[in-house]
């Protein structure tokens, strides 16, 4: 499900320190990560006399040997790293282009890039990337192992019930402990019979799993009990239709941990 990963990096310290998460991810059956930097041009863009050849050599000079040292750094760790010569334009555009060429299976990125405003809880390169990536995106932050007890938020749609396929697979492979939240907002009752059976579901499949059932706002509810049952990563559906919704744009911005976004 994830033999190839793509792994995008400004170099800033917070993206890099996603490579010593990466040991974490071996149970995922990972056997390549695709490096990539891009290199940014739409900072520059508009400003008058500037030399944009010079820049980019410039910066592909800077990035090259830190890329061959990430990549001799994933090597270690028993991948297969692959260098991407750094492309040069938007990131967003570039890094969903490249993950689609490459055919990798999932984009690991940071939350934050090289910003240093401290507000900034979610950069433009990871939102613009989760929204436009039509493959699972893992928003990393800090140094977090995702792996060893997930929080599924469930809220029997089709785009919960899409990444329940991904929840499985990590937990059987990872033997990760599920907690799968459902939240009810104002009005709702719970449907006993349905959390049953996804609590059976997993049962069978030898996976451990913890119902909790939360009231009121989905996003903050789901933050919430991931931060109360000391879940290590929370795995979220996109959206209806593959377009972010509000539940998840507010999870991937809040979450102290790791978020998967499929
Ligand atoms: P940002 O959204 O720009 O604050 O950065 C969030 C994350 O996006 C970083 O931690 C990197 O994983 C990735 N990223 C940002 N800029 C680039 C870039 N120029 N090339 C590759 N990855 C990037």
């Amino acid at each position: 499900m994830f033999k190839k990963v793509l792994y995008a990096t400004d170099l800033s310290e917070s993206s890099l320190a996603i490579v010593d998460m990466l040991p974490d991810f071996k149970c995922l059956g990972i056997e390549e990560v695709v490096v990539l930097r891009v290199i940014n041009l739409t900072r520059i863009m508009g400003i008058s006399g500037f030399d944009v050849n010079a820049y980019i050599k410039a910066l592909e000079e800077e990035s090259l040997p830190k890329l061959r040292e990430i990549c001799e750094k994933i090597n270690g760790m028993g991948y297969s790293a692959k260098l991407i010569p750094p492309p040069a334009g938007d990131p967003v555009g570039e890094i969903v282009r490249v993950a689609k060429e490459e055919g990798v299976d999932m984009i690991v990125m940071g939350s934050r890039g090289r910003s240093t405003v401290k507000a900034i809880l979610l950069g433009s390169t990871a939102e613009g990337v989760v929204r436009k990536a039509d493959i699972p995106v893992m928003v990393c932050k800090n140094k977090v192992s995702p792996f060893s007890r997930i929080l599924y938020a469930y809220d029997f749609t089709e785009s919960s019930e899409k990444v329940k396929g991904y929840v499985k697979f990590v937990a059987k492979s990872c033997a990760s402990k599920v907690v799968v939240a459902h939240i009810l907002e104002k009005g709702e009752i719970v449907e006993e019979d349905r959390l049953d059976r996804i609590e059976q579901e997993f049962g069978e499949e030898g996976i451990e799993v913890k119902i909790v059932i939360g009231e009121g706002s989905p996003a903050k509810e789901i933050v919430r009990v991931a931060e109360v049952e000391n879940a290590n990563s929370i795995f979220v559906g996109k959206g209806k239709k593959g377009i972010l919704g509000s539940t998840s744009d507010y999870v991937i911005r809040y979450s102290k941990v790791p978020v998967f976004v499929a």
